[in-house]
């Protein structure tokens, strides 16, 4: 199911029913009887509407009638007055957009008068109009990663890329899959991430598999590493300053161009970057050959 119109609210299918909508106010009812299964119905519901919600405040409740409660935000209204910003990114538009959610507890023999238990214990209410266009390019670029590219995107890290590799290849499918539409579809972050974004997933799950490692600890591997090449003859060395390395290397191909007389007198240099998590740069120095 697609949105049509802009702030058209669509519910997932089977999930839910409308209760009123009047004055900028929508009530919903949903089947959902956890904060588990809310938050699925949330994600599947972001998804469907081009919305990206933060929560502003909540709590799991101890009360027997109420289990949970939670207040979002649209998160174009980025709080800029709590977080002490002065200024605000240019994602926030001070929408006044918002979502509150209630579930209630489901009991067996209740006496509560809402005609909507047990089948419906989930309240969601939505309040205030977007102040911005929700499928605007401006607006979509700001959405997160969409859960099915962020496993897409783990699947590819555990196959060996880095995050710039990985984008590039799920680039390259998108462009195979929407052809002529490519250029809409890559306008939306959820279908098509930055790369700061694609980064900084790869960064979080090395951490969290690994550890934060630290520059000190980085600097210590790589040294020691450094040694063990050398002693197994190949031609590496390693130069630090401050917290900052430079490593050389000479392969044995690269050996045998050194006798050439070009390489002493002409020579090449090609960069790349965004070769690893931490930004290193890849010199390659080359010479001319007639080979
Ligand atoms: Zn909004």
């Amino acid at each position: 199911m697609e949105a049509t119109e802009e702030n058209d609210l669509i519910i997932p299918r089977n999930s839910g029913i409308l209760v009123s909508k009047s004055n900028g106010t929508v009530v919903l009812r949903l089947r959902c009887k956890t904060k588990e299964e809310f938050q699925q119905w949330k994600e599947e519901y972001e998804k469907l509407n081009y919305v990206t919600y933060r929560v502003l405040r909540g709590r799991n409740c101890e009360a027997s009638k109420v289990l949970f409660k939670q207040l979002y935000r649209c998160q174009h209204n980025t709080v800029p007055d709590y977080h002490k910003v002065k200024k605000p990114s240019k994602k926030h538009t001070d929408c006044p957009h918002k979502m509150s959610v209630t579930i209630k507890v489901v009991v067996k023999q209740s006496r509560s008068t809402d005609k909507f238990m047990p089948e419906y214990p989930t309240v969601v209410k939505f309040s205030g109009a977007h102040n911005h266009r929700v499928k605007s390019a401006e607006s979509l670029k700001f959405r997160d990663v969409g859960p099915e590219v962020r496993l897409k995107l783990i699947e590819f890290f555990k196959a060996g890329n880095g995050p710039t590799h990985a984008l590039k290849l799920h680039k390259r499918d998108l462009m195979e899959q929407y052809d002529e539409d490519y250029d809409r579809v890559a306008c939306d972050a959820a279908r098509c991430p930055s790369f700061r974004s694609v980064q900084h997933l790869y960064t979080t799950l090395f951490k969290e598999k690994y550890g934060d490692f630290t520059k000190e600890k980085l600097l210590e591997s790589i040294v020691s590493r450094v040694e063990v090449l050398k002693s197994e003859g190949i031609k590496i060395t390693c130069s630090t300053l401050s917290d900052d390395f430079c490593i050389s290397m000479c392969t044995p191909i690269m050996e045998r161009v050194h006798t050439f007389e070009s390489s002493g007198s002409i020579c090449f240099i090609d960069s790349s970057g965004n070769a690893d998590r931490y930004n290193c740069r890849i010199f390659l120095i080359m010479t001319d050959s007639c080979v």
